[in-house]
């Protein structure tokens, strides 16, 4: 993946979005370049990790104590991102001391830290060192996402943030915001707890149906959908899911959770 064939910065770069999000796209364009810096640097895992037994039980493959962190890049990237953070949002500046290695298991197990804003700040420092975890173990043969059919993530245990339904039958695939990883899922289960109950699920579609908004009345929760067979350009899930901040914005106000980033399986 170099700078310049990285698609999700590529799409951000090229995205005809409202101009009142040109600002957060802007943001994200930073970020994703820090990312990339980061990315650069990683060298590949020397080993793989084969699934097993507790794979098929549900075990996501990447424990925290088996999560390669370069401290000194993981440093680098935090201090550059809570730097951007701090520029956009004054008030969202965080102390320059945080002890942010000594953070990141907490971070890892739990999907949130106490606050707010430093976990944010850490989910887009860790996301170079996940997603070269993800493309070093989930892309091995031995790994089948197809048997997964769970609601946190295959690699990470992260917590989906915004799925897709994909041509020709819509069925649905979840995208983990820590890692990117992407895998199938039921369309009418609730990926945070389970809830199978049609009178407890629901969607609101968007006016022209390419997008819609998944609630579980059970716990709450919500989650984004894009339906590519509605879509006219293809673009990937990572920036759809910063594309519809709308959206967000609008379950939250109706009462429901903001679920994506935070950890389904270590918590649970
Ligand atoms: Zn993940
Ligand atoms: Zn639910």
């Amino acid at each position: 993946m170099t700078e310049h064939h990285d698609t999700f910065l590529e799409e951000l770069r090229t995205c005809d979005c409202d101009p009142e999000q040109a600002e957060l796209v802007g943001f994200h364009i930073a970020v994703r370049q820090i990312q990339l810096d980061t990315w650069h640097q990683l060298p590949p895992r020397p080993e793989t990790i084969e699934p097993g037994q507790e794979f098929s039980n549900g075990v996501p493959l990447l424990p925290v104590d088996r999560l390669r962190i370069e401290p000194t890049l993981l440093g680098q990237a935090f201090d550059r991102i809570a730097s951007l953070v701090a520029e956009r949002r004054p008030q969202w500046a965080i102390s320059t001391d945080i002890p942010y290695l000594a953070l990141v298991g907490e971070w890892y197990r739990q999907g949130v830290l106490p606050d707010r804003t430093l976990s944010l700040i850490m989910q887009m420092a860790l996301r170079p060192f996940l997603e070269r975890e993800a493309q070093d173990i989930l892309h091995v043969p031995g790994v089948d996402l197809n048997q997964w059919w769970r609601g946190w993530c295959p690699l990470c245990g992260g917590v989906p943030s915004f799925s897709a339904l994909t041509p020709p039958g819509g069925e649905r695939s979840l995208l983990c915001p820590r890692c990117l990883a992407q895998w199938p899922f039921s369309r009418v289960v609730c990926p945070f707890c389970g809830e199978d109950a049609a009178s407890q699920l629901g969607y609101y579609p968007s006016a022209d149906n390419a997008y819609r908004l998944y609630v579980c009345e059970s716990c709450k929760g919500y989650i984004k959908a894009v339906d590519y067979r509605e879509l006219a350009r293809k673009i990937s899930m990572p920036v759809l899911d910063i594309l519809t901040a709308d959206m967000d914005m609008a379950a939250v106000g109706q009462g429901y959770r903001e679920r994506g980033g935070q950890i389904a399986y270590w918590a649970r």
